[in-house]
């Protein structure tokens, strides 16, 4: 456990040093509260900053605060705070690791060893997918739309950039901005934890003062409304298939359930929802539903992103705003947004969030 690991607790290299120090996380989270303390403030800042806070000068804290964040963002009810906060630990990390690029020094100005980018690529395994080019770089196009298709400036769009023999050329900072979206996806990734109650039990205050800040933000209040006409394009056009008598692929039907219910769709309206489709089976619905809310499996699924979307060919109609988020839920929120704030002008503010 060093200064490097707790600088960049996502990489593989400090989850191995967590692990070779034997921390027993239970132990950890019952009698540790500085770390407990940092890991609340690490989530608490998401919502509040979308940023992590100070870093804290224990080497040890700073470090082993960043599990306990996940199982602490994991453990509040509401899948914005997971995405909030991934964003604001891949936010920390972009502005750690472009200082460390700026640095020529071995030792950087916090006196933590440096990151480069070489490594950075090396650990998100795009070593050979990244070539220095003309000034910039140029990245292998499935690797580049990996990343890019979940960024939210139409300036992301394939369509829009330089393209050939397979290689996208981008700048450094675009690059940086890439790597940026890997470490977000690494961060979320496997969200939320399957948590033992005995860790769960501990973290009860923490919990508790994240839900009351979620509650003063109001950030789910939103996404629990339940407006149709506001539905993403691809939803819309899934929603319509459904009631339309139309088989759903399982990808699709998964799609459009966990949208529905990550909005806060009970189980008896969604399957209400799709009674009129002659297909309907109400058991399955019921039962696909239950396991999708998580009241039959241990995990609360959250909707595709837009790159899974599109992956899977779900991506239908696309409009401008879809230039300017990354999955449906944002979608849908920043139409009720602007359905509450008729004023706003959301390219604007999504340009000003990336
Ligand atoms: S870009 Fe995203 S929100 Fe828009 S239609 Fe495609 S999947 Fe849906």
């Amino acid at each position: 456990m060093d200064a490097y690991h707790a600088r960049y607790p996502f990489l593989r290299a400090a989850r191995a040093a967590v692990e070779e120090a034997g921390v027993d996380l239970s132990e950890l989270v019952r009698t540790d509260d500085a770390v407990v303390d940092r890991a609340r403030e690490r989530v608490e800042r998401a919502l509040t900053d979308r940023e992590i806070g100070p870093a804290s000068r224990s080497t040890r804290v700073e470090l082993l605060s960043y599990p306990v964040a996940r199982v602490i963002a994991s453990l509040v009810d509401a899948n914005i705070v997971r995405q909030r906060y991934a964003e604001a630990e891949a936010t920390a990390a972009r502005e750690r690791f472009q200082a460390d690029f700026a640095d020529s020094e071995e030792i950087n100005s916090v006196g933590a060893p440096s990151l480069d980018r070489e490594t950075l690529l090396r650990e998100f395994d795009l070593e050979s997918a990244v070539r220095r080019a003309d000034g910039g770089f140029e990245m292998a196009v499935s690797d580049y739309l990996t990343y890019a298709a979940s960024l939210r400036p139409s300036k992301w769009r394939l369509s829009t950039r330089v393209l050939a023999d397979g290689w996208v050329s981008i700048t450094a900072d675009e690059l940086d901005r890439l790597l940026q979206q890997a470490v977000e996806t690494r961060v979320e990734s496997g969200l939320p934890l399957s948590v033992p109650d005995s860790i769960a039990t501990e973290l009860t205050a923490a919990v508790t003062a994240i839900e009351r800040t979620l509650e003063e933000l109001d950030l789910t209040r939103e996404i629990d409304t339940v407006v149709p006409e506001l539905f993403p394009p691809c939803m819309q056009h899934l929603l319509d298939r459904v009631q339309s008598g139309e088989h759903l692929a399982h990808h699709s039907r998964f799609a459009i359930t966990s949208f529905l219910t990550n909005i806060g769709l009970q189980t008896d309206e969604i399957v209400e929802l799709y009674r009129t489709n002659p297909g309907f089976g109400e058991e399955m619905t019921r039962y696909q539903t239950d396991h999708i809310r998580g009241d039959s499996s241990p995990t609360e699924y959250t909707a595709p992103a837009c790159a899974t979307m599109v992956a899977y060919g779900d991506c239908v109609n696309p409009d401008d705003l879809c230039d300017a988020i990354s999955h449906p839920l944002s979608y849908y929120e920043v139409k009720l947004d602007d359905e509450a704030e008729d004023h706003t002008d959301w390219r604007e503010r999504a340009e000003a969030e990336d």
